[in-house]
């Protein structure tokens, strides 16, 4: 039995299974759950039928995602069966918008928590499992009361933190915004996630730090529009331009990055802070999800094409290097094909690093859904979602083989994922190597994975030891999605050495 919360609850392991899906503000709001749950002792494990808590972060962006979730949670259905004492949990953005739906389609799930009351879920757990019942906690609206409420759980929960739920110990996730006020039609997000809301710079500030102290050496700022970001403190407006500023300096950090970006506060004074912080990533992920403004229009994204252009025009004259990305739904309600080839033409123009393309999903609680039909028929939607994809890529090659040549300081995050599956494969078949041994990385030199500036992906031979410093890169080949190179070694007298190794 467990310390804390768990010493009322009946006997479990304190092995904790974690899932989680969709994007960067989900994987840092399990960070935070795992951090909190670590306090209580618990632990984490990969194999869900050696946990007695299992939860599942959510995500309703999209409903394949849903579907995959629901599937999981069908097949734990008769789990408890084994472990009485099990408790089973979703959070997150399906939990904040189906709620008692989760219950009627998974009688055997005992939490449904919503995005902002992730605080309470270490109570809720012990609640469920000592008292047997159901427990739900989401917030009822997106007036002043839940606001409040989301607003306390993520500053209660923001400086706990679990390195082991990171992409990589010397990457983090720091939220400076939660919630939107946009209302594209397609999405969901605002009313899962709630009122828009900004945190202090202060806060942040300290966060940064202590990450810092921690070794973390990459901070990505999250926003759902994190431009958008805005705060009066002190009396004094800081903008995400400010806040850079502030925590620029931080000791220990290397390198700041932010996302997604919002294209109407795509503001002079943010460009200017890319262009003269040199810590800060020369990368702006800014979707357009269109190139047809009736389809823009449809989708309330408050710009026009020609709006979209003209700060596209902005970023390349103030930041002539910087890589653009940006998203497209394909097949939204009423796209022709005529609006569809205006997508494709603005990704001919802009040329973007690489486009997140989706396929338009019909969501319960948007504004889509109830005014217009699901028009694009699947098969429509599938070949244009290929098609953009293929154009896409073929840009993006094209301009990473223009890259061939170049040298680049990059971030190193580790062993690359196709040599780290190699060394998988190597330590299956040699049989002097004991399965479930945490195997020491490699010495020698073996395919690394980091990034430019500019966030382009680039593998390289070198000592996993470089993990989490810079390297100079020099490039020599190239995909559509990766840059292929080596380390530069510089000769000095009577040695040879790598730089720069930045500890
Ligand atoms: S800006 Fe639009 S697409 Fe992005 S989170 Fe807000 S409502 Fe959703």
């Amino acid at each position: 039995m467990l310390d804390g919360h768990a010493m009322s609850a009946p006997e479990h392991n304190g092995k904790l299974y974690i899932e989680t899906v969709g994007c960067q503000m989900n994987m840092l709001d399990s960070e935070l759950v795992v951090a909190e749950l670590r306090k209580q002792g618990f632990s984490l494990t990969s194999d869900v039928k050696d946990a007695d808590t299992i939860l599942f972060n959510t995500c309703s962006v999209r409903d394949h995602a849903e579907h995959k979730i629901y599937s999981q949670l069908g097949r734990l259905k008769f789990s408890k069966r084994a472990r009485p004492n099990q408790v089973i949990g979703v959070m997150g953005c399906m939990a904040q918008k189906d709620q008692e739906l989760i219950f009627n389609r998974a009688p055997h799930v005992d939490l449904v928590v919503g995005t902002g009351q992730l605080k309470e879920i270490p109570r809720l757990i012990d609640e469920a499992r000592s008292e047997r019942g159901r427990r739900m906690a989401v917030s009822l609206d997106r007036k002043e009361g839940s606001r409040a409420e989301v607003a306390s759980s993520f500053e209660s929960y923001d400086p706990a933190r679990d390195p082991t739920m990171r992409p990589t110990p010397f990457q983090a996730f720091v939220r400076i915004m939660i919630g939107c006020d946009k209302f594209c039609t397609y999405c969901v997000v605002p009313m899962t996630r709630g009122p828009e809301q900004s945190r202090p710079p202060r806060e942040i500030a300290h966060e940064v730090k202590l990450l810092a102290q921690q070794g973390v050496k990459e901070v990505t700022l999250l926003g759902q529009t994190v431009n958008s970001y805005k705060v009066t403190q002190d009396g004094k407006l800081f903008r995400l331009s400010d806040l850079l500023e502030l925590i620029h300096d931080t000791a220990g950090i290397l390198r700041l990055k932010f996302v997604t970006n919002y294209p109407r506060d795509m503001t002079d004074d943010l460009l200017q802070a890319v262009r003269d912080l040199p810590k800060v990533a020369q990368y702006l992920h800014v979707p357009a999800q269109s190139g047809c403004d009736e389809i823009l229009k449809r989708m309330k994204r408050g710009y026009t094409v020609g709006e979209y252009r003209e700060m596209h025009a902005r970023i390349r004259e103030k930041l002539p290097t910087a890589a653009v990305s940006s998203d497209f739904i394909v097949g939204m309600c009423g796209e022709t094909d005529e609006s569809y080839q205006k997508s494709l033409d603005l990704i001919r123009e802009c040329r973007f690093k690489n486009s997140f393309i989706f396929k338009y999903s019909p969501r319960p609680g948007t504004k889509a859904i109830d005014l217009w039909d699901d028009d694009v028929p699947e098969e429509i939607k599938r070949r244009r979602n290929n098609e953009m994809l293929d154009l896409q890529n073929h840009i993006s090659e094209e301009d990473n083989a223009n890259l061939i040549g170049s040298t680049f300081e990059v971030l190193v995050e580790g062993i690359s994922k196709s040599a780290r599956k190699a060394q998988a494969a190597e330590a299956l078949d040699d049989s002097f190597v004991p399965q479930n041994s945490e195997a020491e990385p490699a010495a020698g030199p073996t395919q690394l994975v980091g990034r430019t500036r500019c966030d382009r992906i680039v593998v390289f031979d070198g000592n996993p030891r470089l993990a989490g410093n810079l390297a100079e890169i020099a490039i020599h080949d190239c995909s559509a999605t990766t840059l292929m190179g080596s380390i530069v070694t510089h000769e000095s007298e009577h040695r040879s050495y790598s730089l720069p190794v930045v500890s």
